[in-house]
């Protein structure tokens, strides 16, 4: 086709443009499909509007052009003139499907309309055509159900309801009993059922239902659920979806047919096995949607799971050879795992579909690693191709094996890990939970798009139907949810809000455990086990190390999670909080001596206290970092953050003290500050009460003249300043330290190497860094802080609003989370610039939230930062991500 709006695929269409295999205008689905007929894939002949169309008529007002309706009217003769059907025709009809496809695949669009051409009249001609008026009336029945629910949105639940209510007074337990006319009669109803829902006739005109449908798929970019989709996965909301209009093959024309979806490798495990599930005499949705329970591809996955339905593999022996022929050419094509739709109409095999498959952080990591193996791939694009995030999975713990657990019962593993908490029904309450800090488990009957913010904010998932391709199972391994689908022993009564499975009654907010890996549903709260990190994880790290330019550090502040940071490749400590180590129950009194003095001797008896308390914690952490860099952060937080608030505190202080209550009332008062993120914090504390400084230097190099006494592996202490704003404060906080440095090393008769630097987290320090680089050996970017000073958003309230402000693009992410790279990212990149034109050799790192972040970690790689620094958990997530930086 010469124009530029709609292509056509299959039969004898050219395929030559590249931007019909372009997946931001041809959209995933219609780029792959035009892919597999120009590889000689048996696809039926179809076209794709493109997403360029969608974004036309979304901004123009829902209208279509003249030209792009000339457009689809020349592409439907292709699929005419292939198939030697017309659209409309009462003698044989031809009749298409029509999807959505979107540049990245996304639940919460409209998804599909099956059998569309289908009329009061065509439907006899399909019924003459095929010989088979059962299966006739059986489609139509169909595509006025789909219809009516996704273009014209009637409830689904109505359809269905009438369909139970025609089955029960026949008698009949599933729908292969239904005969022609009892489909007849069931058309009848659903026409009525769309009448009264809608005030119209259901449309009978072919041209009107197929317009009606491409609208359809355009409005459902802008459907609530796709929005809360793109939102949640990061995708942009102007790129618009694609339409594919598809001739019809039916996989419900009896015992030679069937449907079924299918993954090269297993997208669980990423074991290299064809993996899936058919569905003999179905159509497409009835494998997904969870309606009839779908069998297995092959015979070993049948055997293994102990179940008596014949395999497709032994069920219809030529049509899976050719499929498995067809796993092997798409994957050597693609050089990677697809997902695979497919459809065989007596005996003949057709392909609907073929996508990159979503798979677990587990399957990821070893495809990746397999395909290496393989020579599928090099090892760069194994790198690139685990998402860092995804890792997150493989680092949190799983069951016990040891623990007891009382197993209710056993779904499908559909996707791995294990999680515990408590039972709620529906997605609002699961995010009402989550917001409150309670750990969820979403149990459902099903689940569907609607549902996707309560399966973000639970903890696992738990569904009664669907296979292991059901929207439950695809969403949750998407989004490293462990979730159990098919857990066909369970019921729930949703207005008792209480749940059944088997002979145990269960009601909401009780405790409930889920192991995704094997499918087991436990009662109570089962304990888990810390997760192993050898075998592929280690392969990958260890290539992702060798292309990495930056050093990986962790933020930690006790020796459990100093120890936990090097497991997960940490090369030294980026940000360590000391008064963390304050709030320990045994110092905090201490610590509130300290603060509640009415003067430096009152508070320097105090910190006496503190000073073995805090050497000890120091000399700990040094011996587990031997060797490796350690950046200590004199205490930063306003005072009063550690005041007593509970009466019982307060009487304990007095004690301590010899104060009366009262007068301690009264100094915690003195202590309230209007604005304490911006009050009497950071080196402001060190300037007024050298003191507390004093002491923490002095139990710092103690330590580390007390480990360079017994051990050669000398950590390098790198004291850190915070929330510098002039070179001045860091001068005589510089001195401060030093004077410190020198008094510790007479005594202890041993020198070691340190550095003094300072954080950079206000405007004005990345303004005058080339100044402040003068008092600093290195700068450590404190972005929380540093993004709440330059956008004025305060990071304790920012919850409240934040959430709107991305929903409606005025930030992209979260600015706390991912850095503001537009802005705050300006700041980063001035100090940089400015320190290294004082001290070419200066040391930069980030200590943020945001060294955690993988889109924050690729710009710190662009203007050359030497370190990030993550919590333990992210540390091979930030090892990956900046090998990726390093890649890309
Ligand atoms: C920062 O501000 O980025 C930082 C790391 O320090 P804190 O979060 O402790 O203020
Ligand atoms: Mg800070």
């Amino acid at each position: 086709m010469s124009n530029d709006s709609v292509y056509i695929f299959g039969g004898d269409a050219p395929h030559d443009d590249p931007r019909q295999k372009d997946k931001k205008i041809a959209g995933g689905k219609g780029a792959n499909l035009a892919e597999m007929a120009s590889i000689g894939l048996p696809v039926p002949p179809g076209f794709t509007v493109t997403t360029e169309e969608c974004v036309r008529y979304l901004k123009e007002g829902a209208d279509f052009s003249a030209a792009l309706r000339q457009d689809v009217a020349s592409a439907l003769e292709h699929i005419e003139r292939t198939v030697g059907k017309s659209f409309g025709s009462n003698d044989d009809p031809l009749l298409v499907s029509v999807r959505s496809g979107a540049a990245v695949s996304m639940p919460g669009m409209m998804d599909t309309v099956l059998n569309l051409g289908l009329n009061d009249e065509t439907v006899q001609g399909l019924a003459k055509v095929s010989g088979d008026p059962r299966f006739a009336w059986d489609s139509y029945r169909r595509f006025i159900q789909m219809y009516s629910d996704v273009v014209l949105g009637v409830d689904h639940g109505l359809f269905e309801e009438a369909l139970e209510i025609a089955k029960e007074d026949k008698g009949f337990l599933s729908d292969t009993e239904m005969e022609s006319e009892d489909w007849e009669g069931i058309v009848a109803q659903y026409k009525a059922i769309c009448e009264q829902e809608t005030g119209n006739a259901f449309p009978q005109d072919v041209q009107a239902q197929l317009w009606g449908a491409i609208a359809a798929v355009f409005d459902s970019w802008d459907a609530d659920r796709a929005k809360i989709y793109r939102r949640l996965n990061d995708i942009p909301s102007d790129m618009g979806t694609a339409v594919n209009v598809q001739a019809m093959v039916f996989g419900n024309m009896g015992d030679t047919s069937a449907t079924g979806v299918a993954f090269t490798r297993d997208p669980s495990t990423g074991e290299k096995a064809f993996y899936g599930e058919w569905l003999v005499n179905a159509q497409g949705e009835d494998v997904v949607a969870g309606i009839r329970t779908p069998q297995y591809l092959t015979r070993k996955a049948r055997e293994d799971a102990g179940a008596k339905p014949a395999s497709m593999e032994e069920a219809m022996p030529d049509a899976f050879a050719e499929l498995a022929q067809t796993f092997d050419l798409l994957e050597r094509h693609y050089r990677d795992m697809q997902d695979i739709e497919f459809t065989v109409q007596q005996g003949k095999l057709w392909m609907l579909q073929t996508r990159n498959g979503k798979r677990t952080a587990k399957a990821a990591l070893k495809m990746a690693v397999d395909m290496v193996g393989e020579g599928l791939i090099d090892e760069k694009t194994a790198i690139l191709r685990v998402d860092p995030m995804a890792l997150d999975q493989l680092l949190h713990p799983t069951l016990d094996p040891d623990a007891r657990r009382d197993v209710l019962t056993r779904g499908l593993p559909a996707s791995p890990g294990a999680a515990a908490g408590r039972i709620v029904l529906d997605a609002d309450t699961a995010e009402q939970h989550a917001q409150r800090g309670e750990n969820v488990i979403l149990v459902r009957l099903e689940t569907s798009p609607e549902d996707i913010h309560g399966m973000h904010a639970a903890k696992g998932i738990l569904t009664a139907r669907g296979g292991m391709t059901s929207h439950a199972a695809v969403v949750a391994r998407g989004m490293g949810r462990p979730c159990v689908s098919g857990a066909s022993e369970l019921s729930i009564d949703m207005k008792a809000r209480t749940l059944r499975i088997g002979t145990r009654e269960l009601a909401e907010g009780d405790m409930l455990t889920l192991d995704g890996g094997n499918g087991q549903v436990m009662a109570g709260d089962v304990p888990t086990v810390e997760p192993e990190l050898a075998g592929d994880f280690a392969t990958l790290m260890e290539w992702a190390d060798r292309h990495r330019r930056m050093k990986v550090r962790t933020n930690a502040e006790t020796p459990e999670d100093c120890r936990m940071a090097r497991q997960f490749g940490a090369e030294g400590i980026g940000l360590c909080r000391t008064e963390h180590m304050f709030f320990d129950a045994g110092r905090i009194s201490a610590v509130r001596q300290m603060i509640l003095a009415e003067d430096e001797a009152g508070r320097r008896k105090a910190l006496a206290k503190l000073l073995p308390e805090q050497r000890k914690d120091f000399h700990e952490i040094f011996e587990v970092m031997a060797g490796l860099p350690c950046t200590i952060r004199l205490l930063d937080p306003p005072l009063h953050e550690f005041l007593p608030t509970a009466e019982d505190d307060f009487a304990e202080l007095a004690d301590a003290t010899g104060f009366g209550i009262d007068h301690l009332r009264r100094r915690a008062a003195d202590l309230h500050e209007f604005n304490p993120m911006l009050g009497h914090r950071g080196c402001r504390l060190g300037i007024t009460y050298p003191e507390i400084y004093e002491m923490q230097a002095r139990a710092l190099f103690e330590a580390v003249c007390d480990v360079a006494a017994s051990s050669d592996q000398v950590p390098l202490p790198e004291i850190m300043i915070p929330l510098v704003g002039t070179r001045r404060e860091l001068a005589i906080l510089r001195e401060t330290v030093e004077r410190v440095a020198a008094e510790v090393f007479a005594e202890k008769g041993r020198e070691v190497e340190y550095l003094i630097g300072t954080m950079i987290e206000l405007p004005r320090a990345c303004l005058m860094a080339d100044e402040i680089a003068k008092d600093a050996l290195f700068f450590s970017f404190g972005t929380n802080d540093l993004t709440q000073t330059t956008l004025g958003v305060s990071r304790d309230d920012a919850a409240r609003f934040l959430g709107p402000y991305v929903e409606q693009g005025i930030y992209d992410r979260d600015p706390f989370v991912s850095l503001d790279i537009d802005g705050v990212g300006q700041l980063v990149r001035i100090a940089a610039e400015r320190g290294r034109a004082t001290r070419p050799d200066i040391k930069l790192g980030i200590c943020g939230e945001h060294g955690g972040d993988p889109a924050s970690i690729a710009f710190c790689n662009e203007i050359g930062l030497d370190y990030v620094s993550a919590s333990p958990y992210r540390v091979p997530i930030a090892r990956l991500a900046a090998a990726q930086a390093s890649l890309r």
